[in-house]
């Protein structure tokens, strides 16, 4: 627009100029509703929305793998919900770089990662590091009092490295789990039994 009202603009050049910037403007207005429908603020990963596209995109092989931290209510309880939304966008940070996986979070403290055509070997191999990979992780916080505990003495801003780990169910698309809703179906049975059999491990 500001090279449009140069007094020296060619004739022509000014609606040229006036062209271009209404098509950067109208990019970036898409750009901007594209990012708020389909991805999630807090972690940077695409959001349920975004899943449920691509769930429905899936064909050939693929598996499925549900993930959720590990007593997460807790966490929060322990050192607050600031504190706990550093560790979701570090955990969102280790499931990204998830080989041959596209990372979504499903909501709450849950992600699921797709493998397209990716045979279950891989997928289990790849899920098992990324456990490991949180499992090893500190990530650092500033441990917040917490105000419904008033006698407990926390000095504000005191940085502290803290630990967290994950439980993944992951299913394969069979005989029997068909669809991609099926898949993702069997995977959080498989997340509920990784629960169950002590957290912090792939079923
Ligand atoms: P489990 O090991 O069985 O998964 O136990 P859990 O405590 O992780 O599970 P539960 O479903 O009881 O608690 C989930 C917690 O996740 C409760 C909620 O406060 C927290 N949570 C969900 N979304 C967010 C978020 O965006 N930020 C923060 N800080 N906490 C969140
Ligand atoms: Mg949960
Ligand atoms: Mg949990």
């Amino acid at each position: 627009t500001a090279v449009a009202m140069l007094p020296s603009a060619r004739a022509g050049a000014g609606a040229v100029a006036l062209t271009f910037a209404g098509g950067l403007a109208l990019l970036a207005v898409l750009y901007a509703s594209f990012r708020m429908a389909f991805v999630d603020t807090l972690s940077g990963l695409p959001n349920r929305r975004a899943l449920d596209e691509a769930l429905a995109r899936l064909s050939g092989n693929y598996a499925v793998a549900m993930i959720d931290i590990d007593h997460f209510k807790r966490f929060n309880d322990t050192h607050g919900h600031a504190a706990g939304d550093l560790v979701l966008k570090a955990v969102a940070a280790q499931l990204r770089a998830i080989r041959g996986g596209h990372a979504f979070r499903f909501g709450g403290e849950e992600f699921c990662v797709l493998f397209g055509g990716t045979h279950s070997r891989a997928a289990t191999e790849a899920c098992e590091e990324a456990r490991r990979r949180v499992e090893q992780a500190r990530v650092r916080i500033r441990s917040a009092p917490n105000p419904r505990r008033r006698t407990q003495a926390v000095k504000r801003n005191d940085a502290s490295d803290v630990r967290v780990t994950i439980s993944i169910g992951l299913a394969e698309r069979d005989a029997v789990a068909r669809t991609p809703q099926e898949v993702l179906k069997t995977a959080d049975q498989a997340l509920y039994r990784a629960k169950a059999g002590g957290r912090n491990n792939l079923v």
